[in-house]
């Protein structure tokens, strides 16, 4: 089992770089974000915990959040290459999914990409975000337009603003990733994981960066 990390702020495109990735390779796309919204559609006692994190932009405690990704990589019997998408967000949770892949699976994480986003690009991208309500495909209300308004050209289900992707919410989550999860920078820059990529270009370009020094790294 291979795993990867995508890291950025929110709106670094670390979604659709993930879907693109996971057509081109074998690394299966790991989102905690799709994970609990998946959790919060259920309206269970856990979905309603978890949304009285994620509707103020906090994050979710780590306990809750190593649970859902063992639960799922149980689920794989660790067969699959992962890419890790929005997690891990804090040292704490670093460490844990550390000690969880080389304990369960005798591996380690073999690259982390860092996609570097200014914060006012990171703002303009997120108020204009579209999400698919069943598939997670993303869309942008001026920039990648669906082909029927409202209507997922992937799997025609219907697409709208995510909560947290209000303006005020987005200010809390990039203070949240200032305060919490910007650490881990210098944690993977450290182990010597770490790989820079500029992500204000296309979707597309940013994908194809990832992708290609993802192949030069892995032959
Ligand atoms: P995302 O879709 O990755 O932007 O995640 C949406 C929200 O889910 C975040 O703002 C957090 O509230 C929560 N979340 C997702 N992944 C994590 C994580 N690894 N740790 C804590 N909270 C998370």
């Amino acid at each position: 089992m291979k795993a990867i990390v995508l890291l950025g702020v929110p709106g670094a495109g670390k979604g659709t770089v993930a879907a693109f990735v996971e057509r081109h390779t074998a690394y299966r796309h790991i989102s905690t974000g799709d994970m609990f919204r998946e959790v919060m559609r259920e309206g269970s006692p856990l979905g309603r915990k978890v949304a009285s994190y994620i509707d103020v932009g906090q994050l979710v405690p780590d306990d809750m959040v190593l649970n859902v990704v063992h639960r799922r990589l149980q689920r794989e019997s660790g067969k699959m290459d992962c890419m890790f998408d929005g997690f891990p967000r804090t040292e704490c949770q670093a460490e844990l999914l550390d000690e969880l892949l080389s304990r369960e699976y005798g591996t380690a994480i073999e690259q982390v990409f860092y996609l570097e986003l200014d914060e006012d690009l990171v703002v303009r991208r997120l108020t204009g975000r579209l999400t698919c309500e069943a598939c997670g495909a993303v869309y942008h209300r001026e920039h990648k337009k669906t082909l029927v308004e409202g209507v997922c050209d992937q799997c025609g289900a219907a697409v709208s603003q995510r909560d947290d992707d209000t303006r005020e919410t987005i200010q809390a989550r990039l203070k949240v990733f200032d305060k919490q999860t910007h650490g881990l920078i210098a944690y993977y820059e450290a182990r010597k994981k770490l790989c820079r990529v500029d992500a204000s270009g296309t979707p597309e370009a940013v994908a194809q960066a990832v992708l290609e020094e993802l192949k030069r790294t892995n032959g």
